[in-house]
């Protein structure tokens, strides 16, 4: 580069050109939308002393010099090498909209995740923020110091002179309307003060629920057990190092985790510092949220029900380091805390820490490196590691702290394994609830206990089928069989929600004896009220429960006795902590089992242990039934042996023979159309070009692929795809960046990249 311009400068430059260019003061625009950039734009002498990385700016695009809004992310002094840059027009925000660390973690994720830059920089800065949503103007009111000086020899009527007072003595503005409830006035002493310019005025922007305070109840601190002190000191040792470090805290449900990292923010907030602390979606109740307000003053909590102009309030008091802890789910880990201290991911294992668009980003490989760029520990907890946080504990890549036991010397719970081809051979009464399972359930109600039964499908019948012909009702726009929902007496497509009245025939031969089978949530409720008819029983499912608050509201109906028992797929198996559950009865271990997925053992032990462990919580001790057509697989053997350990050592060899991750690093593309030939040639030239780009980088690239997905359909969109393995992730990338930058898919058809996928449907 340098070399060309110089000659370019010898040949015919003249002088004057020469220096014009060194001095070309030259901002780097990056866009949200095609084409991403970045470009290179002069910044006009008005202009200079306002432009800065972070902000949106209006920059001209294209010849028909149409303006565009994009983010500045790069400003130097530099020659323009010749070329004559078009000037920037204007700029949008009055401040940066990412502090500079916060701007190179979104060059890094645009980097690691294959995204454009300006992709990334929407996601991580909400749309509240970009348009100031919700905030007014508000006239805040203060002494100036030279009539705070003279206050006593002031001449003026009580009221006023009262008001005066009480406002030269706060701390900090308040409004006309503070101002009147602390001075017991009305407002029309404050507006002759304003009148006779003895207070001064200034307009901010802020929030309505700003100028309110909310008072919490304070909560006992519990003593420390042992293992809870030894993790407490793991945590304060990394904080106190003032080196980064991440620690994998693997502890038993009920171990007392969120005590620890409450004890350990305690300790930093009061250096003035900041948390973070990432949940999944579903573990933001208010009982989560109320533990932490109990213990801090000043806490934002960052969930998906924010409006905008909510969530700009948050990001602003956070920006302004008046938040002491941010909780939050996935996208939390961008809050601009300004002295941030720690990061902790609870249940880190949890998929909703991924997103699944773009940038397809996990908050946990986010946080890692906001950790690390920041100097401040990670802490990752989870009573079942994701098993690559586990490899990287192994490695000794994080430190590994044990909690294996339960707080207060508590027992886990004891895990049966009710075998269901055994009772399907004449122990068993027909449908769900094993004849084991109905006696502990007996048992449980009769001495006063809560139940929890866990079904992972929701609906009633969950395929509907003819005999005669063996059609099987599926979606018209998605490869998924439909699944029957007897309240509105439908049958539902559970990826699109495409409807039609349950069939009664069959559509395809007219037979009358179209059997509706397999078992969801809305069944098991069924034989739950008949079975127990005197026990009031609450079914939680996406279904139950679309109304907001509705959840909350199940849980402290659950949590007030009123509901004795529980039913519902994995929306109850996360995180709720309810002593008076004796019973935990998980009614199909095996529907994630069978899944075309290589984490199908993975989350099966997953869930298993996360229901598992929302039983024996309190005095009573508790009971765990698993029933399972596959009792001797070693996922359901180790989740009723409460014994991580023992599954990861069985796993980790079957994704090491395989070459999945975490041996491996991969990257997933999926090509989808409307047009099943077009998206399918599509997915096959462009895995000649990754065998192509793979072959150029001598890598020994794995591609599996291309073929169809395994949800082959969805949406009325065919989808196709390929799996990319190495052992060399970096590398990995690279081939994929290469064989994707000049990619032009036909209309209708589309293409993504997923680094370090979850999702492999
Ligand atoms: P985890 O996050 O590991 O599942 P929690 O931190 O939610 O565990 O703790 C489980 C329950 O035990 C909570 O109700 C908590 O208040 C209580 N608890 C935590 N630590 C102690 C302790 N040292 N002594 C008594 N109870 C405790
Ligand atoms: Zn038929
Ligand atoms: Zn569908």
């Amino acid at each position: 580069m340098g070399k060309q311009q110089q000659s370019l400068f010898q040949t015919d430059a003249p002088a004057w050109e020469i220096d014009d260019a060194a001095e070309t003061y030259v901002a780097t625009v990056v866009f949200s939308e095609a084409p991403h950039g970045p470009y290179d734009y002069a910044v006009p002498e008005r202009l200079r002393a306002v432009v800065s990385p972070g902000r949106r700016v209006r920059v001209p695009l294209g010849r028909g010099a149409r303006t565009m809004l994009g983010y500045c992310v790069k400003l130097e002094h530099r020659s323009s090498g010749g070329r004559a840059l078009k000037d920037m027009c204007g700029i949008v925000d009055d401040r940066p909209l990412l502090t500079p660390g916060m701007l190179r973690l979104t060059e890094w994720m645009a980097d690691y995740y294959l995204c454009p830059w300006g992709v990334v920089l929407d996601a991580v800065v909400p749309a509240g923020v970009r348009g100031q949503a919700g905030t007014r103007g508000v006239t805040f009111l203060r002494v100036p110091t030279q009539v705070a000086a003279k206050l006593s020899q002031l001449e003026l009527p009580p009221k006023q002179l009262e008001a005066l007072k009480i406002l030269a003595g706060s701390p900090q503005p308040l409004t006309p309307q503070q101002l009147a409830r602390a001075a017991h006035c009305t407002l029309a002493p404050i507006a002759r003060l304003r009148a006779l310019k003895l207070v001064a005025e200034e307009s901010r922007r802020v929030h309505k629920d700003d100028l309110e305070d909310k008072p919490q109840a304070r909560e006992a601190r519990h003593s420390l057990n042992a293992d809870q002190q030894r993790a407490l000191d793991r945590m304060l040792q990394a904080l106190n190092s003032g080196q980064h470090q991440t620690l994998l805290i693997h502890g038993v449900t009920g171990s007392g985790k969120t005590e620890v990292y409450i004890r350990a923010i305690e300790e930093m907030t009061g250096f003035g510092r900041q948390a973070i602390v990432l949940v999944p979606e579903i573990s933001l109740t208010p009982q989560t949220c109320q533990r932490f307000r109990a213990r801090f003053d000043r806490v934002a909590v960052l969930h998906s029900h924010l409006s905008d102009a909510e969530r700009h309030w948050h990001w602003l008091r956070i920006a302004r380091g008046e938040v002491q802890v941010v909780v939050g789910a996935r996208s939390a880990v961008f809050a601009p805390a300004p002295h941030l201290g720690m990061i902790v991911l609870d249940e880190e294992h949890d998929g909703s820490f991924k997103q699944d668009t773009a940038p397809r980003y996990h908050a946990r490989d986010v946080a890692l490196w906001r950790a690390r760029a920041e100097n401040v520990p990670l802490v990752l907890g989870s009573a079942t590691p994701a098993l690559d946080s586990w490899q990287r504990a192994q490695s000794g890549e994080f430190e590994l702290v044990e909690m294996p036991r339960r707080v207060l010397d508590r027992p886990l719970p004891d895990v049966t394994v009710v075998d269901l081809r055994v009772a399907a051979k004449g122990y068993h009464h027909g449908g769900a609830i094993s004849r084991r399972l109905q006696q502990a359930m007996y048992q449980a109600l009769k001495e006063d206990g809560q139940i929890i039964l866990l079904l992972n499908r929701r609906g009633y019948s969950t395929s509907i089928q003819c005999p005669s012909c063996g059609h099987v009702v599926r979606c018209i726009d998605c490869d998924i069989a439909l699944t029957h929902h007897r309240e509105r007496n439908r049958a539902i497509c559970h990826y699109c929600d495409y409807s039609i009245p349950a069939p009664s025939i069959c559509p395809q031969c007219g037979s009358t004896g179209i059997r509706y089978a397999g078992l969801g949530t809305q069944k098991l409720e069924r034989e739950v009220q008949a079975r127990f008819p005197h026990a009031p029983c609450l079914r939680m499912d996406s279904d139950s429960m679309q109304r907001p608050g509705s959840h909350e509201q199940a849980l402290a109906r659950f949590r007030a006795g009123e509901i004795k028992i529980l039913l519902g797929t994995q929306m109850i198996a996360k995180g709720l902590d309810f002593p008076n559950v004796t019973l935990v009865g998980v009614i199909n271990a095996d529907t994630a089992l069978h899944f075309p997925d290589f984490r199908a053992a993975e989350r099966t032990f997953q869930l298993v242990t996360q229901v598992a462990g929302r039983t024996g919580r309190g005095d009573k001790g508790g009971l765990v039934l698993v029933q399972t057509f596959s009792p001797e697989h070693f996922a359901i053997q180790a989740a009723a042996q409460h014994d991580f350990a023992a599954f990861a050592r069985q796993e980790l060899p079957v994704r090491a023979e395989f070459h999945y991750p975490p041996t491996a690093a991969m990257i997933r593309v999926v090509v989808r159309g409307a047009a099943e030939m077009a998206a399918e040639h599509f997915a096959e030239y462009v895995v000649a070009k990754l065998r192509e780009a793979a072959a150029t980088a001598g890598a020994e690239v794995r591609i599996l692929g291309p073929a169809p997905a395994p949800i082959a359909k969805l949406r009325g969109m065919f989808r196709f795809h390929a799996l990319l393995q190495d052992s060399d992730r970096d590398r990995l990338r690279t081939v994929v960046r290469h064989a994707t930058a000049e990619l032009k898919p036909p209309d209708d058809v589309q293409w993504i990249v997923d680094v370090d996928p979850l999702d492999v449907l």
